[in-house]
């Protein structure tokens, strides 16, 4: 089965004016419609490959022909950072962490303030294209901040995603320029804290196959 494009869980409109209609059309419709092509274009002589998950590709390039692997590294992990990028909002999210996660955020950034304000700089110092995750330590288990370019997952590394922020141009610069700062510091008013705190609840299992479920679509599972 080829890889699809998920559905956003909103309209393009919903995330406005924080993120507006026309830079969430493109980023969704065209930009990560785009890496799925190329995914399945890279794929298409190679038919067993569609039986594994877009991170089971990801965490296993020496398994790969040698000359799909920049295709599948590119294009595959803008697939699976899209997808958790998407979800990681909601319209008129707006309130604050709770419950367990919201302690954990204070044992490892002192309050939510801090962490935002942490996760805020990180975003803003990734030179070039990159993200900005908060991800739970596989060492240790901790919360950490973790930033990444081009299409680099700190999953790659065995750490559990929790909240990610897509800092390529392409995310914000039809509506605020050069100033990602700006973006980031709005993106707090759409950011879908449940979703975080329930990727919180279920990093303590780690493994591929538990990641791919928590995604929902099919091809990313396992
Ligand atoms: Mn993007």
């Amino acid at each position: 089965m080829q890889d699809q494009l998920p559905a956003l869980p909103y309209d393009y409109a919903a995330l406005e004016p924080h993120i507006d209609q026309r830079t969430l059309a493109l980023h969704h419709g065209r930009h990560h419609a785009g890496y799925v092509a190329r995914l399945n274009e890279a794929l298409e002589p190679f038919p067993v490959l569609h039986m594994h998950s877009t991170l089971w590709l990801l965490l296993n390039p020496s398994k790969l022909p040698a000359n799909i692997r920049t295709a599948v590294r590119n294009n595959a992990g803008g697939h699976y950072n899209h997808s958790l990028f998407w979800r990681a909002m909601a319209p008129a999210a707006g309130d604050e962490p709770q419950g367990a996660f919201a302690d954990a955020l204070a044992r490892d950034f002192g309050d939510v303030a801090q962490f935002k304000k942490r996760f805020a700089e990180a975003g803003s110092r990734v030179f070039g294209c990159g993200w900005v995750w908060l991800a739970r330590a596989k060492q240790d288990g901790a919360l950490r901040i973790y930033s990444t370019t081009e299409h680099e997952s700190p999953a790659l590394e065995g750490n559990f995603p929790i909240l990610v922020n897509d800092v390529w141009e392409h995310a914000y610069y039809l509506k605020h320029e050069n100033r990602r700062e700006d973006y980031l510091a709005g993106w707090w008013s759409v950011v879908n804290w449940h979703e975080a705190a329930r990727r919180f609840a279920h990093s303590s299992t780690f493994g591929e196959r538990r990641w791919s479920e928590d995604l929902g679509h099919p091809r990313l599972v396992a």
